[in-house]
């Protein structure tokens, strides 16, 4: 008996590659295309900041035009996931709910409460996975019921599990018209509410547009460049261009406008016609398994977003600091790299993975010493591509608190910039109050003589902030507090791991030795970049 059947959008915002509702659709003699907006569960779970919400009913209105041109429409009700869900079974009488499976405990939650209710009024509930490559479940069971903690492991495991499941077929007007459409009219009752209906503010800088359709069309844009593609190698991307150096489809996962696995294929047929193509981790395939990755330890460690409780997680004692914090993340460090990078951060809600790198561990055993969940708090409100997995994930490595052991390794907020943008556009563009800095101190505005800051129109101090730390004091001082930390928990399981390379410092790592030797003078213990 086929069903009637609410189908739940939650992180899957788009119609391709999407199992879970063409299942609905072929199970179903009526499909409800759903999406509750719970507001309090979008603001606790996911702490979702102004940008994110732009980008998520930019991401609402295409998916309700492409279902209308597939003759249905989203449904946008708005209120408590629970109650809702509950009215509107008995209202159309629904016997199935479909959902995608998510790992986010949050969306765990959700999915038990709905499957008990469920069990209370008598409908079925099918949730297939959609947003990794792989069913996770597959990897951990491969792994022996425990997460692979390094990227060569987990590579490992991919490869005795073979290829990824490929996408399903793009659902059609035809799906839809072999079940009846919801009752007429029911579009208009349950609309995509503007931001003002919200109460979030209006204006919006970010040059990102929410949305499959947008998220499609730069996918297919950046497929064309099959030699780019091809020869992607991440650590060569610039972290300070103005353009975005990587693809910048990250938000577009993250809302699941985007199927990975889409992409994966894609890439892989790129791969297939290339004499050379290069290879994880700095490939673009690698990008995603590395998605995969922390998609996988997330999935499996308790706590995965805490240090407490987290048994992956070194335990530090960072400091409090709500001063330093309100600083670094208003963009007030008095480092113009770091400064630009969080501009770029707050105005427009991406920035590159080195950009990241760098604030991360200016943030935390860089400079300030401040725990890299309050970074990570800050990161998931302000990111359009916020993801819990990811998110976490790397905040414990830049961190130095998992994954990563090349603590000694610390970003110097002046020299990292430089290197790839010596005259500075990057910071020009994002701090205009330095614009007219000769390149020779745009990134240490506080050496500039006092007449070179008269004519550049910015005194130090005054119109844009001094530093706010002696970073080599600090770097040194933190270092130390690095390694006693490790000789303390030396032994501890969180330290008895494999060790592994960071991708992104093998470029790097290469460059510095050979510019050291040029020099002569290696340094011993510390390399700084
Ligand atoms: P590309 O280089 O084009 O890569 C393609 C895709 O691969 C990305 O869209 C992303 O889905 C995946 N990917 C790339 N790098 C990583 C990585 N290091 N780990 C996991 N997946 C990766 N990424 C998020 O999507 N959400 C986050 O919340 C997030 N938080 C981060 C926090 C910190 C402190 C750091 C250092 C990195 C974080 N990243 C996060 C990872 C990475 O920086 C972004 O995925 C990447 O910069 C997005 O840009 P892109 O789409 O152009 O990436």
């Amino acid at each position: 008996m086929p069903h009637r059947t609410v189908h739940l959008f939650q992180k899957g915002l788009g119609l391709h590659d999407n199992p879970t509702l063409l299942a609905a659709l072929e199970s179903s003699e009526v499909v409800y295309p759903v999406y509750i907006l719970d507001r309090k569960f979008l603001m606790s779970a996911m702490n979702i900041g102004t940008l994110r919400w732009h980008f998520l009913l930019q991401s609402l209105e295409d998916l309700q035009r492409n279902l209308t041109k597939l003759d249905s429409c989203l449904l946008v009700i708005q209120g408590e996931y629970e109650s809702v869900l509950r009215d509107h079974v008995k209202k159309w009488n629904i016997t199935q709910v479909t959902l995608d499976a998510e790992i986010e405990p949050f969306y765990k939650e959700m999915e038990r409460t709905i499957q008990v209710l469920g069990g209370e009024m008598g409908f079925d509930v099918l949730s297939l996975v959609g947003h990794t490559l792989y069913d996770i479940r597959r990897i951990l069971d491969m792994n022996g019921g425990t997460p692979p903690l390094t990227y060569k492991r987990f590579l490992h495991i991919l490869s005795v599990l073979g290829d990824p499941d490929i996408p399903v077929r793009n659902v059609t007007a035809e799906d839809f018209q072999r079940c009846k459409p919801p009752e007429l009219g029911l579009g208009e009752c349950y609309r995509v509410p503007l931001p003002e209906d919200l109460g979030i503010p209006q204006e919006s800088r970010s040059p990102w547009r929410g949305g499959e359709t947008e998220g499609l069309q730069r996918l297919e844009q950046h497929l064309k460049n099959q030699g780019w593609i091809a020869n992607f190698t991440k650590p060569k991307t610039l972290p300070n261009s103005l353009l975005p150096s990587t693809t910048g489809l990250s938000p577009y996962f993250s809302f699941g406008c985007l199927s990975v696995r889409t992409f994966f294929y894609r890439l892989s047929n790129i791969y297939a016609q290339s004499k050379n193509h290069s290879l994880p981790p700095v490939s673009l395939q690698g990008q995603l398994l590395w998605r995969e990755f922390f998609y996988t330890v997330a999935s499996a460690t308790p706590n995965f977003t805490k240090m407490v409780g987290n048994p992956i997680c070194l335990q530090i004692d960072w400091y409090q600091d709500a001063e330093r914090l309100h600083k670094w993340r208003t963009a007030q460090t008095g480092f113009p790299w770091i400064d630009a990078i969080m501009t770029q951060l707050l105005q427009e809600g991406w920035i590159h993975h080195l950009a990241r790198h760098a604030v991360a561990c200016f943030l935390t055993r860089g400079d300030l010493w401040i725990s890299w969940e309050e970074g990570m708090k800050v990161f998931e409100e302000m990111l359009l591509d916020a993801d819990y997995s990811i998110n976490a994930g790397n905040w414990m490595w830049l961190s130095a608190s998992a994954f990563f052991h090349q603590y000694t390794r610390i970003f110097c907020p002046v020299r990292f910039g430089k290197r790839t943008d010596p005259e500075g556009q990057y910071i020009r563009k994002y701090l205009p109050v330095l614009m007219n800095f000769p390149s020779k101190y745009i990134y240490e505005p506080w050496t500039a003589p006092e007449e070179v800051q008269k004519q550049a129109g910015c005194i130090i101090g005054q119109d844009y902030p001094l530093p706010m730390v002696n970073h080599k004091e600090a770097s040194d001082h933190n270092l130390q507090l690095m390694k006693r930390v490790r000789e303390e928990q030396y032994g501890t399981a969180q330290l008895t791991r494999d060790v592994v390379d960071d991708p992104m410092e093998m470029g790097l790592k290469r460059e510095l030795s050979e510019e050291n030797s040029k020099k002569g003078k290696r340094a011993k213990n510390r390399e700084q970049t």
